[in-house]
């Protein structure tokens, strides 16, 4: 199946530039950069983002801020995925997925996306994959913070200490929380490997070193 959907995308790509010229100016090339930051939870993907945001100008999607931004106004969705987010759990698919759909179609003039935090499941990357396709756009490479999970613990519980998120404050949901990594997230990364997309960066060391490390693979591939 991941084959067929590997010989698919090529066959679009392939298909799209033998187009006429007007064609695929009437369709509009698309010209985003879209990137995954991926890794466990405490592995730096929110510190980086920030900063690369604003080097390369995309658009920072992180469903973690979306969901407690909607758990904040106490939206019905807000207050549903709290009742997961508090135990370490994820989120429901169709809860998340929806959410990326709308953002994505809010931000229609973007440069790229910067996904942080999704896609978590395999469900979320193909149903990613199906919406950069409608706008004739694709994963340009996902970048994977490597750290072990001695370090990913005290991180966590450390952060727990000045953020004021309850799900870092509690060593039983911290590791629930890589538990559930584990269980479904890691085949994410499964999932973007068989497309050969994945690029593994340490995530150990200072901002900086790990900043540069991940902007020396986004110029490799951005023309
Ligand atoms: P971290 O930075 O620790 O990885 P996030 O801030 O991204 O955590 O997310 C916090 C919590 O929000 C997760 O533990 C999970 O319950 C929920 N969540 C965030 N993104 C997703 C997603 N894509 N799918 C399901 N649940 C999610």
């Amino acid at each position: 199946m991941r084959r067929a959907g590997k010989q698919n995308t090529a066959d679009n790509v392939n298909n799209f530039n033998s187009q006429p010229l007007y064609l695929r100016f009437i369709q509009g090339v698309n010209h985003m950069f879209n990137i995954i930051l991926f890794g466990p939870p405490g592995s730096g993907k929110g510190t980086q983002s920030e900063k690369l945001i604003s080097k390369y100008g995309l658009k920072h999607l992180s469903t973690g801020d979306l969901l407690r931004s909607e758990i904040t106004s106490q939206t019905p969705l807000g207050l549903e995925a709290r009742n997961f987010m508090d135990r370490g759990q994820l989120v429901p698919d169709e809860v998340v997925i929806g959410m990326i759909s709308s953002a994505l179609e809010n931000n229609p003039k973007a440069n790229g996306f910067l996904f942080d935090g999704f896609p978590r499941t395999e469900a979320q990357s193909e149903a990613l994959d199906k919406l950069l396709k409608l706008k004739q756009t694709e994963i340009a490479v996902v970048l994977a913070l490597q750290v072990t999970e001695e370090e990913l613990i005290e991180r966590l519980l450390n952060r727990g200490l000045t953020s004021g998120r309850s799900d870092d404050n509690n060593a039983e949901v911290v590791k629930a929380r890589i538990v559930e990594y584990h269980k479904k997230t890691s085949a994410v990364a499964d999932y973007y490997r068989s497309f050969d997309k994945v690029v593994e960066v340490s995530g150990e060391g200072t901002v900086d070193e790990i900043f540069d490390s991940l902007c020396n693979e986004i110029d490799k591939r951005k023309s």
